[in-house]
């Protein structure tokens, strides 16, 4: 699955889960998300309704999962969760949709991953809390009709745009996630650091979260990493020189650009005068699911100006130039 190949950044593992959020006001960042839920929420709970589906998408690790078990915890609500390839057959879907208590929220990670066939039945569950099931084959086949118990779908994507209009446009709430400030990874980092019983300076936690590309599940990791390199080195309290030698052996650099972004940016500029280069191109070239370069390694360095998108493909930023310490050809247009 993708989460496989996706690799370290897609990690997720129990002292990860123990780092998670547990309440709307302890989730920091994603201040526009998080007012809208929050209304959303107290009138759901004020009318004694299920809340509108809420569709969440962002980049991988910024906290869709998180928000949405903070959803249901909001609401007083059961909390059931799948994933789009998980579920293979209609049946799959109808057991856990008949098994929804009212106004339980059902979570769907990676629903841009859902079959066609399975996302029609969804569209009549989503809409009037019924279900079409087709019984039996041939002549003898029959369709019934079963009354689901009113529910909130949570679902989530890492881009809106994968998804097909008709199930877009039945989501009442869609939100995007964006990337966090140093700032609230800082307070992020602190709050972690808080929970682990580490003892972490301000300047340590700012330079673990100006590494950390925007991402807390990034963040949490290097922490924990971090964590190990200074229990080995036998420092008891981390401070940003610590954190500074621990991440720089991860080989997340002073940009906070990793590996697998150093060899991004590279090709482009070695092999492709800097671009424009074709993504199936690129993702040929370093053995890299074409996804996974969309979802996990592009959107981040666009938004920090070392990649363009552009008609014709990606093209180095001028930030990618300089971070590279190489100029750009003349005949370039950034
Ligand atoms: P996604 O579902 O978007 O891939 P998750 O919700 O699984 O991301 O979040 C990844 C990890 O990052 C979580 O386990 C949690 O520890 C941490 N995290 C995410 N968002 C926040 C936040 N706003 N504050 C603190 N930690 C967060």
């Amino acid at each position: 699955s993708r989460r496989e190949t996706d690799g370290a950044r897609q990690e997720e593992d129990a002292p990860e889960a123990a780092l998670r959020p547990q309440s709307l006001a302890e989730f920091t960042g994603q201040k526009a998300s998080r007012e809208n839920l929050a209304i959303f929420i107290e009138a759901a709970r004020a009318r004694g309704e299920a809340l509108d589906h809420v569709l969440l998408h962002g980049p991988p690790g910024l906290g869709k999962t998180t928000l949405a078990q903070i959803v249901a915890r909001e609401l007083g609500v059961g909390f059931r969760a799948t994933s789009g390839p998980v579920i293979q057959r209609a049946g799959d879907l109808a057991a856990i949709l008949t098994n929804l208590q009212p106004r339980d929220v059902l979570f769907i990670d990676e629903i841009h991953r859902l079959q066609p066939a399975i996302e029609e039945i969804l569209y009549p569950a989503m809409e009037d809390f019924q279900l079409d099931l087709v019984i039996g084959e041939g002549p003898a086949a029959r369709s019934v009709r079963i009354d689901l118990a009113p529910f909130t779908l949570v679902a989530a994507t890492t881009r809106a745009g994968l998804l097909a209009t008709p199930l877009r446009d039945r989501f009442g709430i869609p939100l995007r996630l964006v990337f966090y400030t140093p700032d609230e990874l800082r307070l992020i980092v602190l709050r972690g650091a808080g929970k682990l019983g580490m003892e972490l300076t301000e300047e340590g936690a700012g330079e673990i979260a100006r590494r950390s590309r925007g991402t807390p599940r990034i963040a949490g990791r290097l922490l924990r990493r971090v964590r190990d390199f200074a229990l080995v080195a036998g420092k008891g309290r981390i401070d940003r020189q610590i954190a500074d030698a621990a991440l720089s052996r991860l080989e997340v650099d002073a940009q906070g650009l990793d590996s697998m972004d150093r060899r991004y940016l590279r090709r482009i500029a070695e092999h492709h005068h800097g671009g424009p280069v074709g993504v199936e191109t690129l993702a040929a070239a370093l053995a890299e699911a074409r996804d996974t370069l969309e979802d996990v390694v592009e959107p981040y360095l666009i938004q920090e100006g070392f990649v363009l998108r552009t008609s014709r493909g990606r093209m180095l930023g001028e930030r990618a130039w300089r971070y590279l310490g190489l100029t750009p050809p003349a005949s370039s247009t950034t």
